[in-house]
């Protein structure tokens, strides 16, 4: 039976998308005008302009069997632009960022590897009205008994919940199974929760000097409250991703016995999911869509370096886009006419074959000017909490202007260390030097290996 309820949203893309933080949106005015600074994003006008258009289109549901491709130099953000796609589409829409090389492994097909990207970026909105039990927590009391199985020590027969809301307070007898998820919940006593009246689970939603206004999950904001009574109704919104439902619903390989259970522990990831399931899972969501309990929410797969694919992958891809449940393929690359993998000899423009960009719509992504890099450091530096004095961020720009964007953002972690060892709030300048005797950029690090590639191992 496929299992659509309770399924967690995976995270596992959350840390790719850590240096992007700063990134809210296109920061396009209403007629689709980019100011210079705005939604996080620093210059790169055109480009934010273009993707607005794509936004346009991707609501206006005109951009089905087509693709992006952002091409630009190293650090001119490609992928920041690819997000903020993803976030102008509206809020929980999946971001899945992926690059080229990594859907080539040893132990799964990289057409599978591509499948498994492409159902991560493809959200299913789930709406259930459910009847439930809300207010503030006022007691929480085990109730024990002699263990009925005869022996020593007691066994929770049932729960106490006292729930204090507008009309009073009430107490519920509850099921011993939902002291699991108060414990798991870490419930106490003036936590504001509300338990599913059928199935006893038990969510979490505020402390009880937040109860005069309700906490909105799907929003994630405060709103009023309205007059009610312990027992009402409430729509609870899930998100989840199909890849998420594929992984829920898969068997675990092998047995109960001993040796597949280590198996399992040792690869703890190898569920199988196999085509015959994805399938199973379609059926049932068509099914959920059709009720009007589920909504699709095609999200953004951010494939980057894409020259990397081959050309097998390229068809996959290709035929992939043709579907009717498809995300928005936004591709990148920063190389020029190149050889198309697994191909002989054939040059072609970011190394894609010809009827695949026949499907493009391209975007350049342009370098940045020193004042404009200057800026999205700055804006980095707010972000990671990392202050820096002027000096420091004129140093750093210099650093963005001859290295690169990358190099210059990844030395504010170090010096902010730095900083702190010395008693300083601030980044100063000398941290920065510092850093830049300590940590290499890449085109210092070519020049040493070049010099001394004597010492080094063939
Ligand atoms: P690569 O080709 O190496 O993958 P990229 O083009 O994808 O690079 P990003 O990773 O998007 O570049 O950019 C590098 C960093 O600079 C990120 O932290 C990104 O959020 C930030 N950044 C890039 N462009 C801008 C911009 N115009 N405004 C604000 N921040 C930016």
């Amino acid at each position: 039976m496929v299992q659509i309820s309770d399924v967690k949203g995976n995270k596992i893309h959350e840390s790719r998308t850590a240096a992007h933080t700063h990134i809210r949106g296109l920061g396009l005015d209403d007629q689709g005008y980019a100011k210079q600074v705005d939604g996080g994003f620093v210059g790169q006008a055109s480009a934010r302009e273009a993707c607005g258009i794509i936004v346009d289109m991707i609501k206006a549901k005109k951009m089905s069997g087509k693709a992006i491709l952002l091409a630009g130099g190293p650090g001119t953000g490609k992928t920041a632009l690819a997000l903020a796609i993803s976030q102008e589409l509206g809020p929980k829409v999946p971001f899945c960022p992926i690059v080229g090389s990594e859907i080539f492994s040893a132990e799964v097909k990289k057409t599978e590897a591509l499948m498994e990207n492409f159902r991560r970026a493809i959200g299913l909105r789930i709406k259930e009205i459910k009847e439930i039990y809300e207010g503030e927590v006022t007691e929480l009391t085990p109730e024990e008994t002699e263990n009925p199985l005869g022996g020593y020590g007691k066994t929770i027969s049932h729960v106490i919940v006292g729930l204090k809301s507008y009309k009073g307070t009430k107490q519920l007898r509850l099921d011993p199974r939902i002291y699991e998820s108060i414990q798991k919940e870490k419930v106490a006593v003036g936590d504001v929760i509300y338990i599913e009246a059928n199935t006893g689970a038990v969510k979490r939603v505020g402390r009880s000097d937040a109860y005069a206004t309700e906490f909105d999950l799907e929003a994630e904001e405060y709103v009023p409250l309205p007059k009610g009574e312990v027992h009402k109704k409430k729509e609870i919104v899930q998100d989840v991703t199909l890849h998420d439902l594929d992984v829920a619903n898969a068997r675990p390989q092998g047995g109960q016995d001993i040796m597949s259970m280590m198996g399992q522990l040792m690869k703890p990831k190898k569920t199988e999911i196999t085509d015959k399931l994805r399938l199973e899972i379609n059926k049932v969501v068509q099914k959920y869509i059709d009720q009007g309990v589920a909504e699709l929410i095609p999200g953004v797969l951010f494939i980057d370096e894409v020259h990397m694919l081959d050309i097998e992958c390229f068809t996959y891809l290709n035929r992939a886009l043709e579907s009717t449940i498809s995300p928005i393929v936004v591709l990148a690359s920063n190389r020029g006419i190149t050889t198309i993998k697994g191909t002989e000899d054939i040059m072609a423009p970011h190394g894609i074959p010809t009827d695949l960009v026949d499907r493009l719509l391209v975007v350049r992504t342009n370098p940045y000017n020193s004042e404009e890099i200057r800026t999205i450091i700055e804006k980095r530096s707010v972000t990671e909490r990392l202050p820096a004095s002027a000096a420091a961020l004129d140093r750093l720009a210099v650093h963005g202007c001859n290295t690169s964007l990358r190099y210059a953002l990844q030395l504010l972690a170090p010096a902010g260390v730095l900083a702190k060892h010395s008693g300083r709030e601030e980044i100063d300048i000398q941290d920065i030097q510092e850093c830049e005797s300590l940590f290499l950029d890449a085109k210092r690090s070519t020049a040493i290996l070049q010099q001394e590639n004597s010492k080094f191992l063939p």
